[in-house]
């Protein structure tokens, strides 16, 4: 399956890997070989040589898929997990809502779709964001952090539908909407740090 960014540079496309279940970019470069990263946050980023054949670059992640989840798997996680009940998880879904329309006039102008946001679990992974789909995921751990954080997040995530990787212009997006970003993602480290320890 072959996702593709719409907002995304030419030159970059996003996959997901069939044996691996994980997605994964690809950003051509002029660059001799194909290399595969694994960010801490779990994400995959490829980038291959101009001249590559994309059915080439996908068999060469294919064959490495298995080891690349393996190497997710063992990410250590970045969100500690505990059992939200259902009525905890109607009210963060409202929050979160509720901040994510706050943010939407700094991404969109006059008419536009809003995106729908949806609630994911797991320790991975804050927040993902699918351009294509006009859907934004938000982790439920998140409501046991302030405002302020889930609204880090939720820019985090908005700043995709602009940038689809997280280069230097995607950090440039994320800056001018919101300068402080740093600090609030350092309290969401901190956080989990100080709830890591307690697991
Ligand atoms: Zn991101």
């Amino acid at each position: 399956m072959t996702i593709r960014f719409p907002s995304a540079p030419s030159d970059m496309a996003g996959y997901k890997s069939e044996r691996g279940g994980f997605e994964y970019t690809v950003t051509r470069k002029s660059v001799k070989n194909i290399n595969i990263r694994v960010r801490e946050d779990g994400s995959v980023a490829v980038s291959a040589p101009y001249s590559t054949p994309e059915r080439r670059i996908i068999s060469f992640v294919e064959e490495k898929s298995l080891k690349i989840a393996e190497i997710i798997k063992k990410l250590p996680p970045c969100v500690p997990s505990r059992a939200y009940s259902s009525e905890e998880k109607s009210r963060f879904l409202e929050k979160a809502e509720a901040i994510c329309r706050s943010i939407e006039p700094m991404f969109f102008e006059g008419e536009y779709k809003k995106p729908r946001i949806e609630l994911c679990s797991g320790k991975s992974r804050w927040g993902y964001c699918f351009p294509k789909k006009n859907l934004v995921r938000l982790n439920i751990s998140l409501c046991d952090h302030p405002d302020e954080i889930i609204e880090y997040v939720a820019m985090h995530e908005y700043c995709h539908f602009l940038v689809a990787n997280h280069s230097a212009s995607f950090y440039y997006e994320l800056e001018r909407r919101m300068p402080d970003w740093r600090k609030r993602k350092a309290s969401l480290n901190g956080n989990l740090h100080k709830n890591a320890q307690k697991t």
